[in-house]
């Protein structure tokens, strides 16, 4: 074991340097830093396990983001969205599951069609459940007056990655457009801090072009935020986006999971009490990928109960798991990962990030 490690993981704030070395370590200094950060999660956030259901409402996006199978311009997907009867399907399987809380993702659109749906959606999953599932959000950039709407309709943590925490990576994984602007993606951040919601953000990890130096700027990032939540995973190519042509410069997989499972380790030590998500994309490089993840400092899952007829056509990236496994077969294998892992279930329970408990109370 090195000293350095040792004298690194003693310190309270660790400069991007420090990140680096971290992100790089090896053998015993990497075993050190995982006993550290499951020591951290057991204390600050416990040994529980919170579910959201996910659901992946709809694959229709005005966006067209370099790396992501369901850009506007791949003409490959048949475009759907899951019918209300269908979403409300998934919030009774929820609550009959004591899963706490469930996740709306789905492709960003503004227009008032869309955001009308989704406001409907969530007064019909608060009716069903008399107020007991709490509902996460992950829609994208939308206006002002929408997050608030859809926050009075009852939806209270949002999610929007900010995917790099570096200007000039984000330009180039993303078009050159108003539409993809990075300034106004961290605006929308705040904006949803000042409205009340816990707020989530998170990046992808081995991305072309991206550096460990990027990598240990995106933890700063993350820690200077104040987040409540992170869904961060390792970025999987797909063959239908124009990022794939950089394929020869990817990290092997194995590599983005490993700093992908560091970078769990490291946000739980420097942010002790925030939510951190097990992602699938971990899981669709390593079987164990979830559980993997949990050990090192997550402790949110997010079980699939988008119904299995759409799943094809929610690709975000190859080899996604679970394509064809139905919410309860979902369940079963889920609750053995988690106690394979020596967590348990927090079921029934909304599972809200301490971080977000404790910055309210101070505010009031
Ligand atoms: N449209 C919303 C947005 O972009 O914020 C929410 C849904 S979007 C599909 C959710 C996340 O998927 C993105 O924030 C991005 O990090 C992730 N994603 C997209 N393509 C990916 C890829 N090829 N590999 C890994 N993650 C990917
Ligand atoms: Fe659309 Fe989100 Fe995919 Fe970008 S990452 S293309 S906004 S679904």
């Amino acid at each position: 074991m090195s000293d350095t490690i040792d004298t690194l993981l003693l310190k309270e704030n660790f400069s991007q340097a420090d990140l680096v070395t971290l992100l790089n370590a090896q053998g015993a200094d990497k075993t050190r830093l995982y006993t550290l950060s499951a020591e951290i999660k057991k204390q600050y956030v416990g040994n529980k396990v919170y579910f959201r259901g996910l659901v992946e409402l709809s694959n229709i996006c005005s966006k067209n983001c370099l790396y992501c199978g369901i850009r506007s311009g791949n003409a490959k997907p048949g475009r759907y969205m899951v019918t209300e009867e269908e979403v409300l399907e998934a919030a009774r399987f929820a609550l009959e599951n004591e899963y706490g809380s469930m996740v709306l993702q789905s492709g960003e659109r503004c227009d008032e069609r869309f955001v009308d749906t989704v406001s409907q959606l969530l007064r019909k999953i608060k009716e069903l459940s008399g107020g007991k599932l709490g509902i996460t959000l992950s829609m994208g950039e939308q206006t002002e007056s929408t997050y608030r709407e859809w926050f009075a309709c009852g939806a209270h943590r949002y999610l929007i990655r900010i995917e790099t925490s570096d200007r000039e990576l984000y330009q180039r994984i993303h078009p050159n457009d108003k539409k993809h602007d990075f300034d106004k993606r961290i605006e929308a951040l705040k904006l949803l801090r000042e409205i009340g919601y816990n707020v989530g953000s998170g990046v992808m990890i081995g991305l072309p072009f991206q550096t460990i130096e990027h990598l240990a700027g995106d933890l700063l990032f993350l820690k200077q935020l104040d987040v409540d939540m992170v869904g961060m995973g390792p970025f999987i190519e797909h063959e239908d986006t124009p990022l794939y042509q950089y394929n020869d410069l990817l990290w092997p997989r194995k590599e983005r999971f490993d700093v992908s499972l560091k970078m769990v380790a490291l946000l739980r030590i420097m942010m002790k009490d925030i939510n951190i998500a097990a992602t699938t994309a971990m899981q669709a490089i390593d079987k164990q990928g979830r559980e993997k993840a949990l050990k090192a400092g997550a402790n949110i899952i997010m079980p699939n109960l988008t119904p299995v007829k759409y799943r094809e056509d929610y690709l975000l990236y190859e080899d996604k798991p679970c394509l064809d496994e139905d919410a309860s077969e979902c369940r079963n294998c889920l609750e053995a990962r988690i106690h394979m892992a020596g967590d348990e279930i927090g079921f029934g329970e909304w599972g809200d990030s301490k971080h977000f408990t404790k910055r309210k109370a101070v505010k009031e």
